[in-house]
């Protein structure tokens, strides 16, 4: 069934009662593909090969220095600048890589460590990027007896491919300072990551002037062609994961709105359908990153936890309404095309380490844990805990209910006021004997988050048995 816009009154309608039948909580395996298993080797293996294309870059940059070089005017300041460059370029190279959406990284690492990971090592890269601009201007003036800004400015005027590098410096600072948390917080979402796509443009601005001025590739033609292939390869994954993959992916599935339906106050359900969605492999408790193509939308998106596993030819994810988009949701029109990219997380049964799993939820939080106990194997005793301030705020409900009875799990409903009703030790213990020697996964507000982490710890819950998901990058 595929809806469309020209869509009569009658055939909306017989669409809305077939959604209505989707078989959610006991459709056929056959109609979806499981998730592949995350292989944290390939982590391993991709951490190895950054530590190594470090070394390699230094020991290029090292050993083009000479002796004569280093004790001329300025020598010792353009060799550390050089250094900066490239150690600070091949650092940003590996950011980029971070979140280029490798599909191995983002199921064995999870893209909120990835992201995590990336951030930490952007005032690094900038702090060396700008130390490369100061010793490298400070070095020349040296040697040309001038002053610092004299020579910035011939650098800019005289110097090939310098003028397209300073206008890259500058977006990569830009790029930089909105990201620190605090101007973060006080933009839109979507205008920081408009500024942020500059950052492909600084670096693409910065390639030339470091391939073709770069001197430690003057007589190294390993090390401009080792040097090409990084870059390469890096352009190269992010076009093939970040673009051509959605797109063939999307192209295949052409997912369309099909129903929307309100879950509880403020919470939406938005199913859609497609084609071939049970070639899609994707475990529950991942998510995808949702593009609307309707006006005002098609341009940003958004992650959202499928809240079921995909019952061919639907797809289902829920949404509380917060800002611009994710209350534009409940406004979406039957028939409308949706860009997918995905599935990522590691929130998955995959990480666990024992046979009993808890789920902690609170909020929309409940979306992967949903579709998480949905996806647990047959032979995994169950416990799911929600938290809300009345029955009727719990989204799907039902169903967690229905999943829960089906393998004779507890289902544990925590209701009543935030400041009344808390999961401390004793509650938790209370619902949950076998605490400690479980696997826990929560997924609500932050606030919420951190108290039940700090719960499970006291309950002696090792950490690496506490897995959370966090509804924000920040
Ligand atoms: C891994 C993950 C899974 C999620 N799953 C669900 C879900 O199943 N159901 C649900 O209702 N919500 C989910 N969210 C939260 C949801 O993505 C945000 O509520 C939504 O993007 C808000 O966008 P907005 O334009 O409506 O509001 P805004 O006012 O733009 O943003 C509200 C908050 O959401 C953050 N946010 C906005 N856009 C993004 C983005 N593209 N990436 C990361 N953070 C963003 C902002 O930093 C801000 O803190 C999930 C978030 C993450 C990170």
């Amino acid at each position: 069934m595929t809806p469309n816009r020209q869509a009569s009154p009658a055939a909306r309608s017989r669409q809305a009662q077939a959604v209505d039948r989707i078989p959610w909580t006991t459709g056929s395996p056959r109609r979806r593909r499981p998730g592949y298993a995350p292989r944290p080797w390939v982590a391993d293996l991709l951490l190895g090969l950054a530590g190594l294309g470090l070394g390699i870059t230094l020991a290029l940059v090292v050993s083009a220095e000479s002796r004569g070089s280093l004790v001329a005017p300025g020598g010792l300041l353009l060799a550390g600048g050089r250094l900066a460059g490239f150690v600070g370029t091949y650092l940003i190279l590996v950011m980029v890589v971070l979140i280029a959406r490798l599909p191995w990284l983002e199921r064995a690492v999870g893209q909120d460590r990835l992201v995590a990971w990336h951030r930490r090592l952007g005032p690094w890269a900038l702090w060396l990027i700008t130390a490369h601009v100061v010793l490298i201007t400070l070095g020349y003036a040296r040697l040309s007896h001038t002053g610092f800004l004299r020579q910035l400015w011939l650098f800019i005027t005289t110097y090939p491919d310098l003028l397209a590098a300073m206008v890259g410096f500058g977006l990569l600072i830009m790029a930089g300072v909105t990201s620190i948390r605090i101007a973060r917080r006080r933009m839109q979402y979507e205008t920081w990551w408009v500024v942020h796509l500059y950052f492909y443009l600084a670096l693409a601005l910065a390639f030339a002037h470091q391939v073709v001025t770069g001197i430690a590739f003057l007589g190294h033609p390993l090390a401009r062609a080792f040097w090409i292939v990084v870059w390469a390869a890096t352009a190269g994954m992010v076009l093939l994961f970040r673009v051509l993959l959605p797109v063939l992916r999307n192209l295949r599935h052409q997912l369309r709105v099909v129903a929307v339906r309100e879950e509880a106050p403020g919470v939406y359900s938005l199913t859609c359908t497609g084609r071939h969605l049970s070639d899609l492999a994707v475990s529950g408790g991942q998510f995808f990153q949702w593009r609307f193509l309707a006006r005002g939308l098609w341009w940003h998106a958004h992650p959202y936890s499928l809240s079921a596993l995909p019952q061919a030819p639907y797809l289902r994810v829920t949404v509380k309404g917060l800002g611009d988009q994710s209350r534009a949701v409940a406004r979406l029109r039957p028939g409308t095309r949706v860009f997918v990219e995905g599935p990522y997380g590691a929130f998955t049964h995959h990480v666990r380490a024992t046979e009993r799993v808890v789920l902690i939820g609170a909020g929309v939080g409940i979306t992967p844990l949903r579709a998480l106990l949905e996806d647990l194997p047959g032979g995994v005793a169950v416990t799911v805990v929600i938290r809300a301030s009345t029955a009727e705020e719990i989204a799907h409900r039902a169903e967690v209910a229905e999943l829960v009875a089906t393998r004779g799990g507890r289902f544990y409903e925590v209701l009543g006021p935030r400041h009344a009703v808390q999961l401390d030790v004793r509650t938790l213990r209370g619902m949950v004997p076998d605490l400690a020697q479980s696997d826990v996964y929560v997924c609500g507000p932050e606030g919420f988050n951190d108290l039940v982490i700090a719960s499970c710890m006291r309950a002696g819950v090792p950490g690496d048995r506490i897995h959370v998901e966090v509804f924000s990058f920040s």
